[in-house]
């Protein structure tokens, strides 16, 4: 059993689609296990990137995921890292295979609608980023 952080960015939240990438999720059997909105301040989102804190694109970004509301929740199934990894498709919409979220729902490879933590060491610092163990309510 492994869990993940997922985000539904700012775009996801703004185009009302948050129910349908959980329904995605949902319908491959994924348990979502901990879940709430919040709205990132600048330096939250600066913290939560900082890996990427050196690329060209680290203040549009961190920018773009402080503009609204965010849902964050922590998903929880076997393999789900790389399970969510898939649902999402590429990084880059237009790359990402069809029916994925990303490929359905986003515009471009910034404001990609989803995150999905990359590898169990990023789970491992990404969920406690938001969440404490009292808040994830295992099934
Ligand atoms: P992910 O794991 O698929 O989310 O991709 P990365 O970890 O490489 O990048 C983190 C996030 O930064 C992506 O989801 C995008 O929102 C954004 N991003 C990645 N590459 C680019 C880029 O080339 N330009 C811009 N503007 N944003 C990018």
């Amino acid at each position: 059993m492994q869990r993940t952080l997922s985000i539904i960015k700012p775009d996801g939240v703004r185009k009302q689609v948050t129910g349908k990438v959980l329904a995605m999720f949902e319908e491959k059997g994924i348990r979502t296990v901990a879940l709430k909105m919040l709205h990132l301040t600048k330096e939250r989102a600066m913290g939560f990137y900082k890996v990427h804190k050196d690329r060209p694109f680290f203040d549009s970004l961190t920018t773009f995921m402080s503009s609204g509301p965010v849902v964050v929740m922590v998903l929880e199934g076997d393999d789900v890292i790389n399970r969510v990894r898939t649902i999402m498709g590429a990084t880059d919409p237009k790359k990402a295979d069809r029916g994925t979220i990303r490929n359905t729902f986003a515009s471009d490879i910034e404001k990609n609608i989803v995150h999905g933590s990359d590898g169990p060491e990023s789970a491992a610092t990404e969920i406690p980023y938001f969440f404490s163990e009292m808040e994830i309510h295992a099934q």
